[in-house]
């Protein structure tokens, strides 16, 4: 017996042909207290080998820069990422044949130092104050020592980090609501989401709705995110984009990625959780409407932390 009705993927070369084409899938018990005409969705980016939402722009930008002869054989690559771009990195750098130098809070989740390790990364931890800032100014130090050495990505200014999904994300989700797409919900981190889904969406549809998330406070617990006010803005980030922005606490969204496993069945990491809230709260202003958010990654990383047996 066939266990589902979906065309089966046909079998690739490479877990590089894995990369995007991630599941749309509508949230009917977390959204059931709004109108039929109202729906929700969440795009599962755990689908993507590496787990998360940035296999897509780390293997964009790793494309591009072979393109352009910056990134040639021998060359490591050198990033500071405090986790999911990090992990993009490592196992395309590793399925690509590529060294990976990475600089990270040491604070950074053991699970996450424990990943990292397994696909072979040069580890380079830096001082947890300077959160995930200090991470940055270390690998712009370290490129600027030795240039000719790294590929330096350098994900925050980049422009083929929100490219990756200006041609992959925001196309998919416009096909995959068949163009009934009204309102994109997503949090900042490098804003590369926001910024490329945001472009694409309005080119397809002028009026549509960009609404861009932040944590609360300097002193979240949303990993991924970027309190913008206060951390360093990232180059590609362009605030004239969104339409509305919305700041979700870290205790609210990990009520969500509590409830989103015991009545949908998914669960999902902290930013998703933050992603469903605000999507949510702009849901409830409808009344009719399609919302589209994304779920970054699943919640494997983060099963560690205290809030899932806390009430
Ligand atoms: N959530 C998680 C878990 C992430 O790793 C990231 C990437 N920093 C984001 C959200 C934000 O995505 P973006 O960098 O595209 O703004």
């Amino acid at each position: 017996m066939q266990s589902s009705s979906r065309p089966l993927f046909p079998a690739v070369e490479s877990p590089i042909e894995l990369v995007g084409q991630t599941p749309l899938i509508r949230l009917r018990r977390i959204a059931a207290d709004l109108p039929e005409s109202v729906r929700l969705y969440a795009k599962a980016e755990w689908y993507n080998p590496g787990g998360s939402v940035k296999d897509r722009p780390a293997l964009n930008m790793i494309q591009t820069g072979e393109k352009q002869g910056k990134l040639t054989p021998g060359k490591i690559i050198l990033d500071a990422t405090s986790g999911n771009t990090g992990i993009a990195y490592a196992w395309i750098g590793a399925a690509l044949g590529y060294k990976v130098k990475l600089a990270l809070p040491a604070n950074a989740s053991p699970e996450r130092k424990k990943i990292l390790t397994a696909y072979g990364v040069d580890l380079v931890l830096t001082d947890p104050a300077l959160g995930s800032d200090g991470a940055i100014e270390k690998a712009r130090a370290l490129y600027a020592a030795n240039p000719d050495l790294y590929f330096y990505p350098d994900q925050y200014s980049n422009p083929a980090n929100w490219q990756a999904h200006y041609h992959g994300t925001g196309v998919e989700i416009w096909q995959q609501t068949e163009g009934q797409v009204t309102h994109f919900v997503t949090g900042l981190g490098t804003s590369g989401t926001c910024m490329g889904v945001g472009r694409r969406l309005r080119d397809y549809r002028p009026d549509i709705q960009i609404v861009a998330m932040q944590p609360d406070s300097p002193f979240h617990g949303l990993e991924g995110l970027k309190h913008m006010a206060t951390a360093l803005k990232p180059d590609i980030y362009d605030p004239s984009l969104p339409d509305l922005n919305l700041e979700v606490s870290t205790e609210a969204a990990q009520n969500m990625v509590k409830r989103l496993a015991l009545e949908e069945g998914l669960l999902v990491g902290i930013s998703a959780g933050a992603n469903v809230v605000a999507a949510l709260q702009v849901a409830r202003q409808l009344s009719s409407g399609v919302v589209v958010t994304i779920f970054c990654d699943g919640a494997d990383k983060y099963l560690s932390e205290r809030f899932w047996t806390e009430s």
